[in-house]
């Protein structure tokens, strides 16, 4: 940072309990916790005074975007009483004030040093000590090192071609002059059209001679409608201050807000468009993100949002061509963050407004009398950017900061930030981040992310002083957890497809990572809670002569896995296992009633082919490949235990095999138990293998070309058919797809204790199904458990087994003997899945690359490469 000078104290050298960067919302409260604590502490800050965000940020129309009554402490009631915003989004100076009172009530300003830059902090490991040095030569030696230093405090440099050769005034908007600008009469530029440009335009505009706003991104933009507090807002608050605030730090997005159901793939337009002017009318970032509850993971969805806000840009500017040229079109809404306005884009209608459009008209070069772009030169006497910041890494950057063995945080993060829960990171021992990447930082509310980290912070410090440790560390194993379910959460969402500074996207050279957590705030909340009352699980703690190390990860389930089984949990629905079989039937129909479809084929038809027992029901489904096929054709057997199931229950991930693997797929609804017991369903299967091996043409399929596939006991099925085929001498079997099988009795291994309850398909409801199906003489019959038969000479075969699955380790071993009795075998781990959860077509978005996997390795199993398959991302 370039910024404020002032009168330099003399350098120091000191002790501190703590340091802490920044005097922004972060810095003060922590400063004030660390005083709680009994700590000793000094805060740094580049600014010269206190506020952060609001000290810098004092462009025209500045303002925040989270209604104020909202974007405010919660720790101080007092201050909360004193305090009255005086609009529903407050401008910035109100903000300033705001904080300054903070700061003053609690006598923090004596504990910070402004104008001051903190430039390294290097780890002392034989003192267990961070050594701190700033540019105006203070040396601190701290046990605890805190950047409170803003996720958004270091803008973006101007990257122009000759940007230093203007002759007129430069203004970035991030670094505002205090006395103000006055462009009365002027030719102003502005450049960049995110919220800060989108802010600043309409009051810039009232000013200026002429306006010419370079445009290299439209931006969605939704009227904030600003005025006084909301009143039911506000009257929620002084009914029930604590049950308000509670509510927000319990929230989503860290504002009480009501979530929909609604999908807006399934809504009436009259209810689309209801909801979304209610939202629009309304004027809230959070309200008009979540019309539908699909919107950030649907694309479908999106563009019903996308599309309404696009057609109120053209309604609003006159010029059809100025409009369409402001409507963003590259983009999901909300994938990059939405901006609020005040008459942003009626502006555009003013006569001494214009739009340069850089996409069609780039830059070359800034002169020394203003822009040229490829067309034409333009002559300015201002040029103001609105180019945005280097996002919450950039202040964490800007320091020299070297941890255990000289290893220095800018190496480590090379690759993207790794962090431990975006509080900590491994190798760099008491040094805590507010706000930092892998939180939920800048997707939510602020304020309650920065006292929510501010409080864990606090929190654990107290917990370490008072059990005698000196540091604290996260494990390799937890921060690796988390990275992964940090993007594990943003691969549901439509997220990662933009190019935003979400994504690192604006800045030059920075590496493609989601940056903050987008599981919500609560659930974020919930998280770094759990691992406190896990003993500080994914920890290491040291100074009591011996460390101590909770190693672990606190959360490896995918984030849509868990909230099905939220849902479902929250049904109340009786355990499967203590339902008559009838009972157990209807329940299953039940749930297939009210899922997804699963995606569209070319054809499906119902019939019937012979069985050992009487005639086998049977659904085919033909790809939608460009050619009429012939296909290879797989035949699927559906899950259920040999009790429940039939050819709906499996019916969409039918439909998600054929629409990926471009095969014809052939599902059979063979007999059941109780009523037909072992080994009925496998003598069905078999037959069912020859009969449609033997139809192959009439089916549509290629002679010779088949595969077997099934889920659960079809996947038991499945291989029970392989090794029954190989013994008869035929048919020929390309390849088996076992999807998390069966195939053994005994469940005894250590999966079955570690999943045994709780993930749908339980150890009791395992021990039902086979209740029902076999004699316990019977178990052990290959055909039963056909991980005791002779495996070799089978197909080839892939094999998913999913983490929270009964069943996870006898498919693991299964995978092993079969590559052990020279198979060629691929295992598919479904990572964070449960037994269901990968078959869940259009529920289960985090299931789709695993199906997508599923679906090539069963085309390999064919001669030549199947044609025409639907592109597998064009698929839910
Ligand atoms: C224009 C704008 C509007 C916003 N509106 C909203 C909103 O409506 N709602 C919302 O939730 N969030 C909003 N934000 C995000 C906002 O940054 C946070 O809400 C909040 O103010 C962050 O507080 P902080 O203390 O963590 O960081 P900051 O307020 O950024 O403070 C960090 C401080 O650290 C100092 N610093 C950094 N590095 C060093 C160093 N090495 N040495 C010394 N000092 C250093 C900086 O000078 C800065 O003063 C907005 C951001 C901007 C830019």
């Amino acid at each position: 940072m370039t910024r404020d000078s002032g009168n330099k104290p003399a350098a120091v050298s000191a002790q501190f309990d703590a340091v802490v960067v920044g005097a922004g919302f972060s810095g003060l409260y922590m400063l004030y916790q660390l005083r709680q604590l009994g700590l000793s502490a000094k805060g740094f800050d580049t600014a010269a005074d206190v506020g952060g965000t609001w000290y810098w940020n004092r462009y025209p129309g500045a303002r925040c975007d989270i209604p104020t009554t909202d974007y405010a402490y919660s720790f101080d009631p007092e201050l909360e009483k004193e305090w009255t915003w005086s609009e529903k989004y407050a401008t910035q100076p109100e903000i300033l004030d705001y904080l300054r009172l903070a700061a003053d009530r609690h006598g923090l300003r004596s504990d910070i040093e402004f104008s001051t830059t903190v430039t390294s902090a290097h780890w002392d490991e034989g003192e267990n000590r961070w050594r701190i040095t700033t540019d105006r030569g203070n040396e601190i030696r701290c046990q605890y090192y805190i950047m409170a230093s803003g996720c958004l405090s270091i803008p973006k440099s101007a990257e122009i071609e000759g940007a230093g050769q203007f002759a007129g005034q430069v203004y970035f908007t991030s670094q505002w002059p205090h006395e103000g600008v006055d462009f009365t009469g002027q030719r102003v530029a502005v450049i960049g059209t995110g919220s800060s440009g989108i802010q600043s335009i309409p009051l810039i505009a009232r000013q200026a001679s002429q306006l010419t706003v370079f445009q290299r991104t439209p931006n969605f933009s939704i009227p904030a409608h600003n005025g006084p507090a909301p009143a039911e807002r506000v009257m929620q608050l002084s009914e029930d201050r604590d049950g308000y605030r509670h509510a927000a730090r319990w929230s989503r997005g860290g504002i009480p807000a009501e979530l929909t159901d609604v999908l807006g793939v399934t809504a009436s337009e009259e209810v689309r468009r209801e909801r979304f002017e209610a939202a629009w009318e309304q004027g809230e970032l959070f309200g008009i993100l979540g019309v539908f509850a699909d919107q950030g993971v649907n694309p479908a969805s999106n563009d019903i949002v996308a599309g309404m806000i696009r057609e109120k840009i053209r309604l609003a500017v006159d010029d059809p061509e100025i409009a369409e040229t402001l409507c963003p079109k590259d983009h999901y809404f909300g994938t990059k963050r939405p901006c609020l306005d005040t008459g942003y884009f009626e502006t555009y209608n003013l006569p001494h407004v214009r739009l340069v459009d850089l996409r069609t008209q780039p830059i070359t070069s800034i002169t020394a009398q203003g822009i040229d772009t490829a067309d034409q030169s333009f002559e300015f006497d201002a040029i103001v950017y609105a180019t945005g910041f280097d996002a919450m890494t950039g202040a964490l950057a800007a320091v020299d900061v070297t941890g255990r063995g000289g290893l220095s945080l800018m190496e480590k993060w090379t690759p993207g930030p790794s962090t431990y829960l975006g509080l900590m990171t491994v190798g760099f021992p008491n040094l805590f981040m507010i706000t930092g990447p892998g939180s939920p930082s800048v997707l939510s509310n602020m304020t309650v992310s920065i006292e929510q980290h501010v409080d864990w912070v606090a929190g654990c410090l107290k917990d370490m002083r008072a059990a005698g440790f000196e540091t604290i560390e996260p494990t390799a194993l937890a921060e690796s957890g988390w990275d992964v379910h940090v993007q594990d959460c943003a691969a549901i969402t439509l997220h990662p497809t933009a190019s935003s500074w979400y994504m690192g996207a604006n800045v030059p050279g920075k590496p493609r990572v989601f940056l903050p957590y987008i599981g919500g705030v609560n659930a974020y909340r919930q998280a770094c809670d759990d691992v406190v009352s896990q003993g500080y699980l994914g920890f290491r703690r040291t100074g009591r002569g011996e460390d101590e190390c909770r190693d672990g990860v606190i959360r490896s389930m995918q984030p849509d896995v868990a909230m099905v089984l939220e849902i479902m949990a929250g049904l109340g629905l009786p355990p499967m296992e203590t339902l008559s079989v009838t009972d157990a039937r209807a329940l299953m129909a039940a749930a297939a009633a009210t899922r997804p479809p699963g995606p569209e084929v070319a054809e499906v038809t119902d019939g019937v082919m012979p069985g050992p027992g009487g005639d086998l029901p049977y659904r085919l489904y033909r790809p939608a490949t460009a050619d009429q096929g012939p296909h290879p054709i797989v035949v699927y057997f559906h899950g259920g235990g040999w009790v429940l199931g039939d050819l709906d229950s499996d019916d969409p991930l039918c439909r998600d095999l054929c629409a990926r693997s471009g095969a014809v797929v052939v599902s059979v609804n063979y007999r059941h138990a109780p009523e037909a017991r072992f080994p009925a369903a496998a003598q069905d299967a078999f037959m069912a293998v020859q009969w449609v091996d033997a139809n192959a043409v009439s089916l549509g399929g290629i002679p010779g070309q088949l595969a077997v596939a099934g889920w659960s006991a079809g996947g038991n099925m499945a291989t029970v058919v392989c090794q029954l085929a190989r013994d008869a001498g035929g048919p020929r079997i390309a390849g088996q797809l076992l999807i998390n099988p069966v195939v053994e009795s005994e469940m005894m291994r250590p999966s079955y204790a570690e999943n045994g309850d709780g993930y749908i398909l339980t150890t009791a409801l395992m021990r039902w199904f086979w209740e029902h199906y076999a004699d316990p003489a019977d178990r052990g019959d290959p055909r039963a458990a056909p991980l005791l038969g002779n495996l070799t000479d089978l197909p080839s075969a892939i094999i998913v087994t999913a983490d929270f699955d009964p069943l996870r380790d006898e498919g693991v071993a299964y995978a092993r003997a079969l590559d052990a009795a020279g198979v060629p075998v691929r295992h598919v781990r479904a990572r964070g899945h449960t037994h269901t959860s990968v078959t869940m077509v259009g529920i289960v978005i985090s299931g789709a690359p695993v199906r997508a996997q599923m679906a090539a390795a069963l085309a390999d199993f064919f001669p030549a490469p199947v044609t025409g398959a639907v592109s597998n991302s064009s698929i839910g």
